[in-house]
């Protein structure tokens, strides 16, 4: 989601004037988009953003700017701590970016902006045309509240674009070139939910996003529709049998399981059981032997046991599994 913000301001710097630059020594605007999910990405941000006070000495006009979900944990905090910054923007205003760099280019003063927004700003549709594949953010926010998540508290509540609005920025990417889509949202398949428990027609058969996916489908010229990431709660059979019978969605699903353990996955609020979990995967198997899945485990959360440690393996059993681990246990 940092990625595509990055390229939607890029795009929105441009249409204002701005021309991109290899090297931090020639640009007059740098900005740091931030990532709060472990502390080391924040650290490093941290140190990267000081580092900038070199540049500023020779360069005292640059501005710098920090945006992401640091950004919005931080606020003014961020200004104080680091002189450097000339404004922070919270991952709701990034659309903000361009005109608040005009009023510090005006009158040098610094700014935090992190008000969490309602809808998902229309300005945020640009894309560098010609990519083969291409990022569209759908929903943002969580509703979740996963126990170790920190989404909900920086990218704020799930909100969805319409999907009108989606299909024309799809059509305008596959025009340009573009030949598989990315759907982004942090918790993808609950694309529609809160929108429709606002307005009273939420069922457990409902899937906006079998809806999304049927739309964005049928867009001539598209070749590839892959998404990230789901939730394993909102994964019905609507929404199991539009992965299933929709040619263009590739059949790789990468679906975070976190723990096998069901007293884990409580504490970690995953509202699922390894159970249900593995019924899901079994469904979509259903009629589909060719698919494959990814995905997420979690090792070393607070109280887990080595017999939790060991469920993972235990509860998939009959599967195949090739695990590629990103970590190491804690
Ligand atoms: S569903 Fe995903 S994004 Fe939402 S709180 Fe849980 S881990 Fe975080």
């Amino acid at each position: 989601m940092n990625e595509r913000d990055s390229e939607a301001l890029a795009c929105l710097l441009e249409a204002d004037g701005a021309v991109s630059t290899d090297s931090e020594e020639d640009a007059d605007l740098i900005v740091f988009n931030t990532c709060s999910v472990r502390d080391q990405a924040e650290r490093k941000a941290i140190g990267k953003i000081g580092f900038m006070k070199k540049i500023k000495a020779r360069k005292p006009g640059l501005v710098v700017g920090c945006i992401g979900c640091m950004a919005q944990n931080y606020g003014d905090k961020l200004l104080k701590d680091l002189p450097v910054l000339d404004f922070v923007v919270g991952t709701d205003q990034i659309h903000r970016v361009p005109e608040i760099v005009k009023d510090i280019l005006r009158t040098r003063r610094r700014t935090a902006e992190t008000q969490l927004d309602k809808i998902i700003r229309p300005e945020l549709d640009g894309h560098h045309p010609g990519a083969v594949v291409a990022e569209v953010a759908v929903m943002r926010g969580c509703d979740q509240f996963c126990s170790y998540c920190i989404v909900p508290h920086t990218r704020g509540r799930e909100k969805s674009r319409p999907i009108p609005a989606i299909v024309e920025e799809v059509k305008r990417l596959v025009d340009a070139g573009t030949r598989e889509i990315l759907l982004l949202g942090q918790n993808i398949t609950a694309y529609g939910v809160a929108e429709a428990r606002q307005d009273g027609t939420y069922t457990k058969d409902f899937s906006a996003f079998a809806d999304l996916l049927a739309a964005v489908n049928d867009v001539p010229g598209l070749a590839r529709i892959r998404f990230t990431s789901p939730h394993v709660h909102f994964m019905n059979d609507k929404f199991i049998q539009a992965v299933r019978d929709l040619p263009k969605v590739c059949k790789c699903f990468h679906v975070p399981l976190q723990s096998g353990s069901d007293r884990i996955l409580k504490l970690m609020r995953r509202s699922y059981t390894a159970a249900e979990y593995l019924d899901c995967i079994r469904k979509i198997r259903e009629g589909l032997p060719e698919v494959n899945f990814t995905t997420d485990v979690i090792v070393g959360f607070p109280t887990e046991t080595e017999e939790d440690f060991h469920l993972p393996l235990f509860a998939a059993r009959g599967h195949e599994i090739r695990a590629g681990l990103s970590g190491r246990r804690a």
